[in-house]
């Protein structure tokens, strides 16, 4: 980066756009790119933006000390971010399973079926959820029968929201060799940051709460140990899963307010969470931070009272599966303009999703809602819902 270019007083982050930069004579080229083939960091040199942008590592800088990271990564999604944490782990064919626990993101489990085992041929096993929890006893023994390369899961899992009860998780696969790899999409750093209890990668889809305003798509990768770190930027640069500056900018900008945001919208999701739980016309609610959830001790032992997370998956009551669903219909259309369906989450915006119409393979259930809360003013948003429980 030409130094002398800029302002002398500029403080913001600029958007470096080039696609290669300048390199000053034969010399110099071969010198960065010899480095570069180590995959160091040459703090003065940047040759192409597909392997290193100075935009892009400025805020990853900023990420890695939000995640308490050694290193992190941008990527162009999440789902990119989790590609690049998985594949730096894969050399070639038949090694040991990789274990997943099965309550995940529906994109990863497509993406674990469709192309780990289905094209890239990896050995792949789930760990399955009972009752709405995971066993700890029963996972010692599957990871000493299995005896996978890697256990994979999400702190708070999308969309049941099961909290892993993440330490002695961690502990049993560490005491075992196995790496671990942590989605922390939904808890955030805010809540938990799992490399500072032993996990070896974490990953978001910062598209949620990181971003938060529902116009930018990207994925963050991060650990502590630098051999990953080498392999992560080696497959970044080679399969070009590099975030753009120009998202990389609006990332930092929204980073700046991610604490403040993330916090108001844990408030209210605990709030509304308490409130829909009382409401006549509301079956059941799944949220962490309510005494009766299946993992509520999990999360207050993980969480120690920072929050409990900004979703809440609740089921519009009804006589049966045929009235749910028309119950469910009306509430999303009484919403539409002021809580409209759209499926994503973490927004500024309280936004949400008829579970079933995505994933009813998984959630038959017609009457589920995941209602992904914003930062709206509490009064404001209990009155919204309340308002539209009462069109059935
Ligand atoms: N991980 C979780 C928990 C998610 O909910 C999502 C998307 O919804 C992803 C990963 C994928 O992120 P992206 O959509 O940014 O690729």
């Amino acid at each position: 980066m030409n130094k002398k270019k800029m302002p002398l007083n500029s403080h913001l982050l600029a958007s470096y756009q080039e696609s290669g930069f300048f390199l000053k004579n034969r010399n110099a080229t071969k010198r960065i790119f010899a480095e570069e083939k180590k995959h160091r960091r040459c703090p003065d040199a940047y040759i192409y933006s597909r392997y290193r942008n100075p935009t892009v590592a400025a805020v990853e800088e900023r990420l890695m000390e939000i995640e308490g990271a050694a290193w992190a990564l941008l990527a162009q999604s999440g789902m990119a971010a989790i590609d690049i944490a998985l594949s730096i782990f894969q050399r070639g064919p038949a090694t040991r399973p990789w274990l997943f626990f099965s309550e995940i993101y529906g994109g990863t489990n497509s993406f674990i079926d469709l192309i780990l085992r289905g094209r890239r041929g990896i050995n792949v096993e789930r760990f399955q959820a009972i009752n709405g929890a995971y066993d700890l006893d029963l996972l010692q023994i599957t990871l000493d029968k299995l005896k996978p390369e890697l256990l994979f899961f999400e702190a708070v899992s999308n969309p049941m929201l099961i909290i892993s009860d993440a330490l002695p998780i961690i502990a049993m696969a560490k005491k075992r060799g196995i790496i671990v790899m942590v989605d922390n999409t939904f808890a955030t750093p805010l809540l938990w940051r799992p490399l500072e209890d032993g996990a070896d990668i974490v990953i978001h889809s910062a598209t949620k709460y990181l971003a938060g305003h529902g116009n930018l798509t990207a994925g963050v990768v991060a650990g502590k140990r630098p051999d990953f770190a080498r392999a992560a930027v080696e497959y970044r640069k080679w399969v070009g899963h590099m975030l753009g500056p120009d998202d990389a900018l609006r990332l930092d900008g929204f980073l700046k307010t991610f604490a403040i945001r993330f916090e108001k919208q844990c408030a209210n999701a605990l709030k509304l969470a308490n409130f829909l739980n009382n409401h006549k016309k509301i079956a059941s609610v799944l949220y962490p931070g309510l005494p009766g959830h299946a993992t509520h001790r999990q999360a207050k032992k993980l969480f120690k009272n920072r929050g409990y997370g900004a979703v809440i998956t609740f089921d519009i009551g009804g006589a049966d599966d045929k009235k749910k669903q028309k119950n469910c219909d009306i509430f999303i259309k009484e919403l539409q303009n002021k809580i409209p369906l759209v499926p994503t989450l973490g927004d500024v915006d309280s936004i949400l999703i008829p579970v079933e119409a995505i994933w009813g393979d998984r959630y038959p259930n017609p009457g589920m809602i995941r209602l992904s809360v914003g930062i709206e003013s509490y009064e404001k948003l209990q009155t919204t819902i309340a308002d539209a429980l009462a069109a059935f």
